[in-house]
């Protein structure tokens, strides 16, 4: 605690890290698979893997037996196919500066919300290559996918390009709105409607093989919205879509924790205010812990008396958290937390989940994970792959030192 004291040796520690354990996915994708059988399983790595890496997510949820991926955009489905992933890929989210062509020639299938086909069917007779697309319908999100109102209207297009082999009708989806909230009942209406949007298909003789709906919530809790497969991606990262349900309750593995140390321990007297605007000041003489993590890593702002899990134990930010940084109350006076020791935001053995920082923050847990800033270092560990002798890994694969670093 002395400014002048000698530290104990610390093992050479990253400064942050996001853990990210493949094995974890794995787990999930299989627990998933389980749940939706015979439904195939598309994981949607989209957002670089809801930011636990594109490629790292993509490999394993294919390692563990995974039959599609799924992305927003096809340059993030382009990413994957450089990087050498050949599974099938769907992207449904375009612009006019979407490289269609491309996305063509690397056998990427496409989602069809309306306009898109045009441009496509135009990309694909100038390749002299069918596109292969999904046609999207919006059952009620009111956000992509073709009105019903307008859906006769795109099943015929769709019908000629067709029968003039420009495209390759593979798939009919749409995208459920509140299937986290399991009682509500807009989820019966969308499929009702999702139901009604397949006749009129078959009434144009388009009856593809991939009709597709669930996204995780709906995959967990939705057996009626299986169908041929299901688009699933935070249940694969290991966070829970209920509120009402905890990660371990559904029987999934968070795959990643996110962890750093301690920059800094200081007592201060009663009335110390902490951080910019001195939103927060503490009523009696404390010990503070200055966390080396701020939103510029996506630590949210406005997350106040968000957990810390410091050496096992569980303590409160207080304050602001700043750009680089933010303070952690350990409201005692003789802590035995020093400089240097581990720190871990959320996941691991903390017992922290993302969602507890979501609700200090008044958001989800999908943005907690996915905002995770590109000055943490993304090391990924798989638990199922017993360290190297020799090798600095912990028991749960977690490295002490940077190896693994990637
Ligand atoms: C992101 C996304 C999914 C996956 O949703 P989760 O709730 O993370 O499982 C599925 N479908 C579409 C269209 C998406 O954009």
């Amino acid at each position: 605690m002395s400014i002048t004291g000698d530290f104990p040796p610390q093992p050479a520690t990253l400064e942050r890290a996001a853990v990210i354990d493949a094995a974890a996915i794995r787990h999930n994708v299989r627990t998933i698979a389980s749940y939706v059988h015979p439904a195939k399983v598309m994981v949607a790595v989209k957002a670089e893997g809801y930011g636990h890496g594109a490629l790292t997510s993509a490999q394993a949820a294919l390692d563990a037996g995974a039959d599609w991926l799924g992305t927003a955009h096809v340059s993030e489905a382009l990413a994957l196919r450089e990087a050498g992933i050949e599974a099938p890929i769907l992207a449904w989210l375009h612009t006019r500066g979407t490289d269609f062509g491309r996305a063509i020639s690397e056998h990427i299938d496409l989602g069809i919300s309306g306009w898109e086909i045009h441009p496509v069917a135009e990309a694909a007779e100038s390749l002299q290559r069918p596109a292969r697309v999904h046609l999207k319908v919006d059952t009620g999100l009111g956000r992509n996918g073709c009105t019903i109102e307008d859906w006769p209207e795109l099943l015929r297009i769709a019908a000629n390009y067709q029968e003039r082999g420009l495209i390759s009708i593979e798939g009919i989806f749409t995208h459920l709105a509140v299937a986290d909230e399991p009682d509500r009942r807009e989820t019966d209406a969308q499929l009702d409607l999702y139901r009604h949007a397949l006749e009129v298909a078959q009434e144009h003789r388009i009856v593809p093989d991939l009709r597709h709906v669930a996204n995780t919530p709906a995959a967990l809790s939705r057996p009626d919205a299986h169908f041929d497969m299901v688009r699933v991606g935070v249940g694969v990262f290991g966070q829970s879509p209920f509120a009402d349900r905890t990660t371990e309750d559904l029987g999934l593995r968070p795959a990643m924790e996110l962890r750093t140390s301690v920059a800094n321990v200081k007592r201060v007297p009663a009335g110390q205010g902490i951080s910019y605007g001195l939103t927060h000041r503490v009523d009696q003489p404390t010990t503070l812990a200055l966390i080396p993590m701020g939103y510029a890593d996506g630590i949210p702002r406005v997350a106040v008396h968000a957990p810390v899990c410091i050496n096992g134990r569980r303590y409160q930010s207080v304050g602001r958290v700043a750009m680089d940084q933010f303070v952690v109350d350990l409201a005692e006076l003789d802590t035995e937390v020093t400089v240097g020791d581990e720190v871990v935001i959320f996941g691991g053995d903390s017992g922290i989940e993302a969602a507890e920082w979501a609700a200090a923050a008044g958001t989800n847990n999908y943005e907690i994970i996915t905002r995770i800033g590109e000055r943490v270092p993304r090391v990924i560990v798989d638990s199922e792959i017993p360290p190297l002798p020799g090798t600095a890994a912990d028991h749960d694969g977690t490295p002490l030192t940077g190896q693994g670093l990637s």
